[in-house]
């Protein structure tokens, strides 16, 4: 083996030790590379959007690697061609790429039209989102989608980002989530510098706002949302909302904002029925590596009838249970005993308290409910702090300051800050997800 191919295989080794099956296959099989010389390595990746989890996951291999073999610090280019260098597009630094590539981090490139599975529950509000997404502007402003959780809201408000993304890659398009606008407003307020905010939000093409119902009770933002909106809505700009509820029941937000949001296209999702429940699974069992019965689909459909989310973490269950005992097909029995303590704690309105959240991953890390809530910067302990914000976030409608409040009065940030270290660390960490289902079940019971 040469210098070059003792390189790869070492990072190969390394890059499997590191990551899970799934990652590991997804990001690591198709790279290949190309040259190192003058230590610079060329990587290609088959996707410029791979490039963002190699910089936060392999770059220290990759630089172990090169210590070890080349005994010198290496750069790294990616490359998404494998044609020769002089004619391949090597890559720009992460932010510049993110810029170029995907101005738009915070549209999910997962939820598109493709994967929304259409049924007779969501049939207007998928076609009213399509219409936006290749016309906007012109048939329904603002588009105003309304429905109970899980039903595919936020899904179809992000399918609408990347359908009008890819009819136009230069079109500016804002996805954000109405906390987001809020804390970006009072951010901004407080750093004076509105007219940096008036200048992120008034020239844009979409304007994706998501959760509208939080704007409730907050005057001050309420005033700037509607400036934003008859800015964008005087120059044919899109805008598209959703909320929990119709328009109509929006209480203790201005009436003149509720008004505009009928000017438009008003159309709800309802809870699937039986037939879209079974599309849907069959739709997202491809992602498994499992045979799934046709009993198994319908069984499942079942049980779970009010909300899209179930479903999928009903396969979740499944896929926990399937790799833990190494099965390749899916029975009735299986899915059954995958998805008892799902079931059994379905009641989604059950309000579940900050502090049984502290208390229960508290117990299973071995911290105090007072270090928990405490400053101190043991390694365990902030491990248990972020993981108990997680779940706090994830497990409860508490806003992210009162969150911060419950843990020693932290700033809303460093709730945000936990929250996302969690879930990126979840993403390719197969046992912390199994001890947040644990957790998770303990809280619930
Ligand atoms: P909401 O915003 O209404 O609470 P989401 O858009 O977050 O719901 O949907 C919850 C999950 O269910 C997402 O993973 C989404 O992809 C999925 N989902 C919902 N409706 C559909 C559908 N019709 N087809 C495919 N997936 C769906
Ligand atoms: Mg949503």
């Amino acid at each position: 083996m040469d210098q070059k191919q003792t390189f790869w295989s070492r990072v190969l080794q390394l890059a499997k030790a590191k990551l899970n099956q799934g990652a590991y296959d997804f990001y690591v099989e198709n790279a290949q590379l190309l040259d190192i010389a003058s230590n610079r390595a060329q990587i290609f990746l088959d996707s410029p959007y791979k490039q963002l989890f190699w910089d936060q996951n392999l770059k220290d291999i990759l630089i172990t690697a090169g210590f070890e073999i080349f005994d010198s610090q290496i750069a790294i280019d990616y490359q998404f061609t494998t044609d020769t260098p002089e004619q391949a597009i090597v890559s720009k630094p992460v932010a510049q790429l993110q810029e170029e590539q995907s101005p738009h981090p915070d549209i999910k490139p997962q939820y598109t039209f493709a994967n929304f599975v259409q049924g007779i529950n969501n049939q207007m509000a998928k076609a009213g989102a399509l219409g936006v997404a290749d016309n906007p502007g012109i048939y329904y402003n603002p588009l105003f989608i309304y429905g109970g959780p899980g039903l595919g809201k936020t899904h179809l408000l992000n399918a609408i980002g990347n359908k009008a993304l890819e009819n136009n890659p230069n079109a500016r398009i804002k996805y954000v989530s109405t906390e987001t606008f809020i804390n970006d407003f009072l951010d901004h307020l407080r750093l004076n510098k509105m007219e940096q905010f008036k200048e992120i939000y008034r020239n844009l093409d979409f304007l994706l706002i998501d959760d509208i119902q939080f704007l409730r009770n907050k005057a001050s933002t309420q005033e700037e949302f509607f400036h934003t909106f008859n800015a964008l809505y005087d120059k044919n700009k899109q805008i598209v909302l959703t909320s929990d509820r119709n328009p109509d029941y929006l209480d203790n937000l201005e009436e003149r904002i509720v008004t505009r949001f009928k000017w438009g296209l008003t159309t709800d999702i309802t809870p699937p029925d039986l037939e879209t429940r079974i599309a849907i699974l069959r739709n997202k069992c491809e992602e498994y590596p499992y045979d799934f019965t046709d009993d198994t689909l319908s069984y499942l459909a079942g049980q779970f009838d009010s909300n899209v989310r179930d479903l999928e973490g009903a396969l979740k269950d499944i896929h926990l249970l399937a790799s833990v005992k190494h099965l390749t097909e899916i029975t009735v029995d299986v899915a059954a005993e995958a998805i008892r303590a799902r079931k059994q704690t379905n009641p989604i309105n059950t309000v579940i308290a900050i502090e049984t959240i502290q208390h229960e991953v508290g117990e299973f890390y071995g911290v105090s409910l007072k270090e928990i809530k405490g400053a101190k910067r043991v390694q365990n302990i902030v491990h248990a702090r972020q993981v108990a914000m997680y779940l706090a976030r994830e497990m409860t409608d508490n806003s992210l300051p009162k969150i911060g409040k419950e843990f020693g009065n932290r700033d809303h940030t460093t709730v945000m800050h936990a929250h996302n270290k969690i879930k990126n660390m979840l993403s390719d960490d197969e046992n912390l997800e199994i001890e947040l289902t644990t957790i998770k079940n303990k809280i619930r019971n």
